[in-house]
């Protein structure tokens, strides 16, 4: 009896923080069956000589919701040595769902997360209603890697109230309709239920989402309803507005967390925008606090700034400003003509005074780049590499003696896959830091699957193990390794899973770690029906195993499609 893959001759970094050890891995009926120096023959060997061998990259911050049904490999993350994932986080789902309102529903993620409505349209096969019907299609899905999802507020108070689930407090029916609903998609599989407070979940027209109507008896009884099952995990978008009405938003669910006793979960983010910001270190002592006096609580952390994203190929700052709209309709090849005029660049610069002037309010990376203010050029960035070091515009303007406005241009016209980023939060690499050694925070927080056009969080794994463990060295590789993997797998309570160790799910990566980086991002028109998105790729990953089939390899997709959805604990608690 032979194994189905030998990784052969790698370092294994096994998930737990321990130091790393020399040996082959064997696996079969994806597990990992054998660790050791392995005789046994193999169906498929891999040389991962001067490789590091490790367990498959969990993210439990994602948006995929609608990109599983049209895109089987899960990129961008599976590229970046991801093999689990959670979706449907912040409330925003595409289940339960009528089938009248499936073009309200695809609207309104457009809307707040960047997916476009058409993609949606032209990629979804929508044949689910409820919460366990949209599980089961994803079970039947092709999918190279694994998923699991929670059920999201702000779908589930559209399908239980209609229109008035963006204007009216629930009533005691609405709010039993809603606290079965939970119920049930927790006993068919849901990770748990997500929301949002934050200020920046708008809908089409600029109003709050579904999620940000309900009142906080509503989030206890709908937490109450996983209580109940002792089972659930509860996510929650942050209000980020900062100042009293933050704190007051953090006071409030520590009471949700002690009153239920379920595990809540929320993004730590640093920024110095909007008005008053309570610092990241307010957060996490809010996190100590919370667990001192009981709560089951964990911060959601990324591993570098998150960034509205803009290049010539997508948005630019300055789309909506007039000799600029007109620039934009045409074609690339046309632009870049027109950007090379002097007297075309002369009144293109002109247009800029005209901008809205930046002003205390936070924006996301949605308004950021459909709505945005006049660009602070010592915060705007060119990307030439991943590095986290550029220069800003205002550096390069200065040193060239152009205005910033030009200096965009040259940049876009010497190579106009050139991307620009903006952070939003996370602005300094030291306030980044302190958020990751937190030791309740979790490394997870790509948001993958959303604002396919406008921030690139996919990258965050490779990110860390590039930037803060080969360049900075503030973790060592068996660290950053654990935060990825078993910190990760242990918060969303995933079963084998997160450790390279016999008898659990062979979820691997093989990677170099010297060699390990993200690429620069690219704009690329591959969504359904034609849309733009994002796309980032990485270096240095030679494979990546899900459920004990090689599903990408060198970068390149192989064709399987081993991955599956992961459920919470009670589809498994009490077997009929
Ligand atoms: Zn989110």
């Amino acid at each position: 009896m032979g194994l189905d893959l030998l990784i052969k001759n790698g370092t294994v970094v096994d998930g737990s923080g321990m130091s790393r050890y020399r040996a082959d891995v064997g696996v079969k009926n994806g597990r990992i069956v054998e660790i050791g120096r392995i005789r046994a023959p193999a169906e498929r060997t891999i040389d991962a000589e001067g490789m590091i061998v490790a367990p498959g990259f969990i993210d439990g911050h994602t948006h995929m919701d609608a990109q599983v049904n049209w895109d089987p490999l899960g990129s961008c993350s599976c590229w970046h040595g991801v093999t689990s994932v959670v979706m449907g986080n912040c409330g925003f789902a595409l289940a339960p769902c009528k089938p009248e309102d499936r073009e309200w529903f695809a609207r309104c993620l457009t809307a707040v997360e960047d997916i476009p409505t058409e993609a949606m349209m032209a990629g979804i096969d929508w044949t689910w209603e409820s919460f366990p019907e949209y599980l089961a299609t994803v079970e039947r899905l092709p999918k190279a890697i694994n998923y699991g999802m929670y059920i999201g507020h702000s779908a589930l108070r559209m399908y239980a109230m209609g229109r008035r689930g963006l204007e009216e407090r629930a009533n005691e029916e609405d709010l039993r309709r809603m606290a079965q609903a939970v119920s049930d998609a927790v006993r068919a599989g849901a990770m748990g239920f997500s929301t949002s407070r934050a200020s920046t979940h708008v809908t089409p027209d600029g109003s709050p989402v579904a999620s940000r109507i309900a009142d906080w008896e509503e989030i206890d009884r709908l937490v109450g309803a996983m209580a109940e099952l002792d089972a659930g995990i509860f996510q929650i978008g942050p209000d980020i507005s900062g100042g009293e009405a933050q704190r007051v938003f953090l006071e409030r669910l520590r009471r949700v967390a002690l009153e239920s006793g379920r595990p809540v979960m929320l993004g730590v983010l640093a920024t110095r925008q909007g008005v008053d910001p309570n610092p990241w270190d307010y957060q996490t002592g809010w996190l100590d606090e919370t667990a001192v006096a009981g709560g089951r609580i964990f911060g959601q952390a990324t591993t570098r700034s998150i960034n509205a994203v803009f290049s010539l190929k997508s948005y630019l700052p300055f789309d909506g400003l007039p000799n600029w709209r007109e620039l934009r309709k045409l074609s690339l090849e046309e632009q870049k003509a027109r950007l090379a005029d002097p007297e075309m660049r002369r009144r293109l610069v002109a247009d800029e005074a005209q901008m809205k002037p930046r002003d205390s309010v936070l924006q996301g990376g949605g308004a950021a780049t459909t709505d945005p203010r006049k660009p602070d050029y010592d915060n705007l960035f060119p990307m030439l590499d991943v590095d986290w070091e550029d220069p800003s515009v205002a550096d390069l303007a200065r040193q060239s003696a152009k205005h910033p406005v030009e200096t965009i241009i040259d940049l876009c016209l010497e190579n106009d896959n050139r991307v620009f980023v903006q952070p939003i939060v996370n602005e300094s690499p030291a306030d980044v830091l302190g958020i990751l050694r937190h030791p309740r925070t979790l490394a997870t927080f790509s948001d993958s699957g959303a604002h396919v056009c406008q921030e690139m969080g996919s990258s965050l794994q490779t990110h860390l193990l590039s930037y803060w463990v080969c360049n900075k060295q503030q973790f060592t590789l068996e660290e950053a390794v654990r935060m990825l993997t078993f910190d990760n797998a242990s918060a969303w309570e995933l079963p084998s899973r997160g450790l390279l160790r016999t008898g659990y799910a062979a979820d691997l990566v093989v990677f170099d770690e010297e060699r390990i980086k993200p690429r620069l991002p690219t704009v690329e028109q591959d969504l359904p029906g034609g849309a733009r998105r994002l796309v980032q790729k990485a270096d240095g990953i030679a494979a990546t195993i899900v459920n004990g089939a090689v599903v990408v390899e060198n970068g390149e997709a192989t064709g399987n499609f081993a991955g599956r959805v992961l459920k919470g604990p009670v589809a498994d608690r009490y077997p009929d």
